[in-house]
């Protein structure tokens, strides 16, 4: 039986045909190729990432909204779409693509030379090579400006000591966009990871995410042509600008998860009886039920509201953190409720719903925590920093 629509306020009506197509495509992808096996990787913790990459790449979905080098060029509305879907799937695989595109890709579409875009950009869009993202270390995460991996000239070359941590996609890529202070200050390197010196280390017993491959990254001296130097990238900017491009996907992808959870739920609530009649019969049911489509409809609205902007080319920083920020939180809660409906069900991995919000718990987490964002937020509203 399928669920009724969450689209209360018709908002899918302001989406154009070609926003609906790659919709509609990336759903029937998800149907495909993540619905019906999701459960069980989720349980052994494992995925066949190089495999989904390659279906991914066919499709177009690796840095479809870059230009040029094999990417799609598509709009921002219809990448939040695409992430949209690929979270009712899983975060997991989502965070796959987002990482691939968002982070990777664009830190070299962005401030890579014209050589890098040539070597890695096409192979990445076609998912024939993979790539992740190396800012956070063991000591420094909310503070990347702390960081202490270290990047040293030696004549031509640079030599790259440190270490990176929960890094998604690291165990299975090719190559580490990483982040290191140099003399003159946070400097970008589009590392290979079969370089001597680089080991890549898989991060095990993880309670969420665990459809996505995470690792830890060790660079013991790792000796770099001067060309592997992202040379447009200079300072702390350049990392949080590529965060900012991975936010906007989130703040769509979350909507994705609660979508998932409450459509499971509707259906859930119509079938099962208590009581002598079906669960969505109770007026306790209906209130989380009306509570819960509302925020995710004010989460749609955002999420548009925003893509627009980004279409229009002038999103800005504080307004991502604004989407993630809610966008994030309310799907969380959207999932914690969704649980209490299923009952006993709702621990059972039969069922999408605690997968999703065990998954919510990183997607808080990563790119930013709540509170890093509420600071964003705060700083702008009042003109004070108070990160530090
Ligand atoms: C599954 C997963 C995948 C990830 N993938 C990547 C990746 O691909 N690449 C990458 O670079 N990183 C990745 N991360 C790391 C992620 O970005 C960091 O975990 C995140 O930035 C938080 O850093 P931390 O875990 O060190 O927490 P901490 O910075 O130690 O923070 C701990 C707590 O303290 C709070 N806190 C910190 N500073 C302040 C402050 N000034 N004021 C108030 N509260 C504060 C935080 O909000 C948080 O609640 C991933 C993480 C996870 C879980």
């Amino acid at each position: 039986m399928s669920a009724p629509t969450l689209d209360l306020l018709d908002l899918d009506s302001s989406l154009g045909e070609e926003e609906r197509q790659i919709r509609a495509v990336v759903r029937r992808l998800v149907d495909d190729r993540v619905r019906p096996y999701v459960a069980d990787w989720y349980e052994r913790g494992e995925v066949p990432a190089r495999e989904l990459a390659r279906e991914f790449g066919r499709l177009g979905l690796l840095g479809m909204h870059l230009t040029g080098y094999g990417c799609a060029g598509s709009s921002a509305v219809a990448y939040g779409l695409a992430c949209l879907e690929l979270e009712a799937g899983d975060s997991g695989v989502r965070s796959l693509v987002s990482v691939q595109g968002s982070l990777a890709m664009y830190a070299i579409w962005r401030y890579g030379s014209e050589e890098q875009k040539q070597r890695w950009l096409p192979p990445m869009a076609t998912g024939e090579a993979i790539g992740c993202f190396g800012l956070t270390e063991p000591d420094h995460g909310s503070d990347p400006a702390s960081m202490a991996t270290r990047a040293r000239r030696d004549g031509t070359d640079w030599v790259l000591t440190g270490g990176k941590t929960w890094i998604t996609n690291a165990p299975v890529a090719d190559v580490a966009v990483i982040w290191a202070r140099a003399e003159e200050g946070v400097r970008g390197f589009a590392v290979p990871l079969d370089t001597a010196g680089v080991t890549t280390r898989e991060i095990r017993r993880k309670m969420s995410l665990r459809a996505s491959v995470t690792g830890e990254i060790v660079l013991d001296d790792v000796r770099l042509p001067a060309d592997a130097l992202l040379p447009e990238a200079a300072g702390l900017r350049a990392p949080l600008s590529c965060l900012t491009e991975a936010r906007f996907g989130i703040v769509w992808g979350a909507l994705g998860a609660a979508r998932e959870c409450l459509e499971t739920t509707l259906r859930y609530a119509t079938t099962r009886t208590q009581f002598g009649r079906p669960l969505a019969g109770f007026q306790l049911t209906q209130a989380k039920l009306a509570d819960m489509a509302v925020e995710w409809q004010k989460g749609y609205l955002l999420a548009l509201h925003l893509g627009r902007l980004a279409d229009a080319g002038g999103l800005r920083p504080e307004q991502v953190s604004v989407g993630k920020l809610n966008n994030v939180r309310e799907a969380l809660a959207i999932a914690r409720q969704c649980r209490t409906i299923l009952g006993a069900n709702g621990v059972s991995g039969e069922y999408p719903v605690m997968r999703h919000g065990d998954n919510l718990e990183s997607v808080l987490t990563y790119e930013g925590t709540s509170e890093i964002h509420q600071l964003v937020i705060g700083q702008k509203l009042t003109g004070v920093s108070a990160f530090t």
